[in-house]
């Protein structure tokens, strides 16, 4: 039995996602970590909420609510909508968990034990009014290039200049609106990313199997220009983990937080904590300490492209700069963009569908099923509401959902609510089952080397071939002739639809449950026999007529949500 853990991209507090941030992380993991476990696997999936930093802040004071409220708030949100697309986590943590705040702690006190942390003075605009310190963003003023008179303090959305905050003409806080603002010299700590480049390249060459795509951005951030740069780990705020080497105090560093950057990569292995603390597990060394058991662990991430460097090189530079024996990843399995419609899903503009509102007009499996068959792979791709109905409608409706009802309808019309007995295989039932052994291995692959859309593609191949086998045998016509003939055909096809169950399970859970549960059978054994897993239910064996398993969607719902969903979400 293999083990492996599996992590998702942790989503930012301060929403709801939209259906292109899913795709790009949470429900690819998902997948891979259904299909493992159905395999027999060891899985251990997790996921968290990234809770630290002032996007946090200001979204909270938006709310009118304290911050720590705010985040348990949109913590059970965020949760209860993972739960709603069958995301099956063994722990969605917190990155503002104890957990965390106790491992971030540790790993600064052991890069500053090992020399790769450095401090550097720099001077940073403070607000008298608001009583802190004001990230560059969050510095509003006149552009000193084009006259546009709500500039931010990095750069001009008007002419797209890049700005200094001290560049700004009359400069005044986003936050309260104060132009009561002085430059004040301020300490913080910086990661020695630089002296880790050799060992960074020469950890990036040893990973077996990465995408080109991966290695080659890893490689560009690592070579380009002056190289691999130093980065700040500390800020200024007062929502976030205290800046402590360990468990002593930091002179010098009272009052201010680590960067979200730091703490939140950290939190996939508090996730394991907090999924040991909260009685679900009991030993998470042996899923991230090479020297507690975690040496046989294959662990993969799933992220978006834009988060790719983030992972081959700044988390692993804190992992290999504790000089302690963690558990770094194996695999990275990043996503391109997901496009809304002819133009571009937006959280900040509320364009798009988000996983909220997909969930009240139709129910996971339909989103994950065109999701995943749709997953924004080798390039980006779009999400139309035409596109949408015809996969719902064919792939769903038509060919699975057609099947299951049509063979379970038939037999209960003409031999009853249980599997018929007699007749034996021809030619075509061995042409099929020769088919399913082949298709079925593909599918393996594919899912194992995971390739969302191939296997996508090949699932639905498997259904293709029972429909057509359906088509072909035609049990309706059999029956008048031949009944013993048409009871074998009958009971292969009802077996296939516990086959189909288990196959689909990773793509559409709810449907999947939904046929074991009229098969009557709790055998999800996989399919390593296809012969012998197409005799599972035997003569006799009782089973239920299931509700239908996908409608169709109409022409009339599509143009209503086309029209529900052209405008912005407020
Ligand atoms: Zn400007």
């Amino acid at each position: 039995m293999a083990r492996h853990l599996i992590t998702s991209a942790i989503p930012y507090i301060n929403g709801i996602k939209h259906l292109g941030n899913l795709v790009g992380s949470q429900l690819p993991a998902d997948l891979y970590a259904r299909f493992q476990r159905a395999r027999g696997n060891e899985v251990l999936f997790l996921c968290a909420t990234d809770e630290h930093g002032t996007p946090a802040e200001l979204a909270a004071a938006k709310a009118g609510k304290p911050v720590a409220e705010y985040c348990a708030e949109m913590h059970a949100v965020q949760s209860g909508i993972a739960d709603g697309f069958r995301l099956s986590f063994d722990h969605f943590g917190r990155s503002s968990s104890e957990q965390n705040k106790v491992l971030t702690q540790h790993f600064a006190g052991r890069l500053a034990d090992a020399g790769l942390i450095r401090e550097v003075s720099e001077k940073q605009v403070y607000s008298n009014t608001d009583g802190r310190f004001l990230p560059d963003r969050y510095i509003e003023g006149t552009c000193p290039n084009c006259g546009y008179d709500k500039a931010r303090g990095d750069q001009c959305e008007n002419c797209t200049k890049q700005l200094d905050p001290t560049d700004l003409i009359d400069p005044r806080s986003a936050i309260s609106g104060s132009t009561d603002l002085e430059v004040r010299e301020t300490k913080h700590l910086y990661l020695c990313q630089s002296q880790m480049k050799d060992q960074l390249e020469e950890w990036i060459d040893t990973r077996e199997g990465w995408p080109i795509l991966t290695t080659s951005i890893a490689k560009k951030w690592l070579t380009d220009g002056d190289g691999l740069q130093d980065r700040g780990i500390t800020r200024d705020l007062a929502w976030g983990v205290p800046v402590k080497k360990g468990t002593e105090d930091w002179p010098g560093m009272e009052g201010k937080v680590f960067y979200v950057w730091f703490d939140a990569p950290i939190e996939y292995i508090a996730a394991a904590q907090e999924w040991v603390d909260a009685g679900k597990g009991t030993d998470w060394e042996r899923w991230w300490r090479t020297d507690k058991g975690a040496d046989d662990v294959r662990y993969t991430q799933f992220m978006g492209k834009d988060n790719v460097p983030f992972h081959t090189l700044s988390f692993p530079a804190t992992i290999l700069g504790s000089g302690e024996p963690w558990k770094l990843v194996d695999y990275i399995k990043s996503f391109n963009y997901l496009n809304y419609d002819g133009g571009q899903f937006s959280t900040s503009q509320g364009r798009g569908v988000f996983m909220d509102q997909a969930l009240e007009i139709l129910p996971a499996d339909y989103w994950r099923w065109w999701l995943l068959s749709h997953a924004p792979e080798s390039s980006d791709s779009e999400f139309t509401w035409e596109n949408f109905q015809t996969s719902v409608n064919k792939d769903l409706a038509d060919v699975l959902g057609n099947f299951v009802s049509r063979v379970t309808k038939f037999c209960r019309s003409k031999f009853s609510e249980a599997v018929p007995e007699g007749g034996a295989y021809g030619p075509r039932e061995e042409a099929l089952i020769e088919t399913l052994s082949t298709r079925i291995r593909a599918y393996e692959a594919h899912m194992e080397a995971m390739d969302v859309r191939k296997s996508a593609g090949e699932l639905r191949a498997i259904w293709v071939a029972g429909n057509e086998y359906l088509q072909d045998a035609a049990p309706w016509t059999t029956f008048k002739t031949d009944p013993e003939a048409a009871a074998m055909q009958i009971r292969l096809a009802l077996n296939l639809i516990r086959l189909y169950a288990v196959l689909s399970a990773p793509f559409i859970p709810d449907a999947s449950a939904q046929m074991m549960e009229a098969m009557q059978t709790e055998d999800d054994s996989w399919p390593d026999d296809v012969p012998g897993a197409l005799q599972l239910l035997t003569p006799g064996h009782a089973f239920t007529v299931p509700d239908v398993t996908f409608r169709k969607i109409s022409d009339e719902e599509r143009e209503g949500w086309q029209e529900q969903f052209s405008g912005i979400r407020s």
